[in-house]
């Protein structure tokens, strides 16, 4: 049996989602598909004109740097019409190879929030998930979220689950404004946000490169071993299967 959290000196849990807390499938099959089936009718709507016209700044940026070295296609900035098919076309493309972009992550947030209100989407988590964060909340810590999705997407994720909305159990939400997933950095400006030192801090993921930055920052890490895929474990980290194996 391994020690308790409490044991260990944990006093924050920090959280990856896609494969930690939530099924891939999830993510990939529900979510992805969802935010490009319904790409084209956000980005057309006229009463998103003004957020479209931001995106369409930022993408335009973005595509600047991608084009030359990614391939990226071309981008025609002339009229409105030209502008949006631009965006979709790039969108796409990001999409087909899910690129870390931040304004694609914004997008797919805001197209999310309609399905999630409109009663097209849940959020999902693993069921050992939610009787994990009443436990470890009760028990005083303090929990938070670090995933590339951007932190709209990770608040509706939990707002709205089967167990209901468990966002009051989480006190931060991380994207990658914060830094990248892989760089130790990131996992530093977190712990001063949590105003915690670093070896306080518990974080599970099930990308190993994640877990050697935040180990490289001081932190404690465990790999989460999900049903729906088998995360590689070169460095040989402690692993687990289930949230229930951490009291
Ligand atoms: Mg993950």
């Amino acid at each position: 049996m391994t020690a308790s959290l409490r044991e260990r000196g944990v006093r924050a849990v920090v959280l990856d989602i896609e494969g930690t807390t939530t099924p891939m499938a999830f993510v990939h099959e529900v979510l992805f598909s969802y935010a490009r089936t319904h790409l084209e009718a956000f980005i057309r709507d006229p009463a998103h004109a003004d957020l479209v016209q931001d995106l369409a700044t930022q993408f335009a940026t973005e595509h600047g740097g991608e084009a030359e070295v990614m391939g990226a296609p071309p981008w025609r900035s002339g009229d409105n019409v030209e502008r949006l098919d631009s965006v979709i076309t790039y969108v796409l493309w990001l999409m087909d190879r899910d690129r870390k972009s931040p304004a694609l992550k914004t997008l797919q947030g805001y197209i999310w929030e309609i399905g999630y209100h409109a009663g097209q989407l849940r959020g999902a988590t693993f069921a050992d998930v939610p009787p994990a964060l009443r436990r470890w909340r009760s028990d005083g810590l303090t929990l938070a979220i670090y995933s590339s999705g951007s932190v709209l997407a990770q608040q509706l994720i939990f707002s709205m689950t089967d167990d209901g909305d468990l966002t009051p159990l989480i006190s931060h939400f991380f994207d990658t404004m914060v830094g990248p997933k892989r760089s130790a950095g990131s996992y530093t400006r977190i712990a001063s946000a949590l105003a915690l030192g670093p070896a306080h801090i518990l974080f599970l993921s099930d990308v190993a490169a994640e877990l050697d930055a935040a180990r490289a920052a001081g932190w404690q890490v465990i790999l989460t071993v999900r049903p729906d895929h088998v995360a590689p474990n070169p460095g040989g980290y402690e692993q687990v299967t289930t949230f229930d194996a951490l009291q």
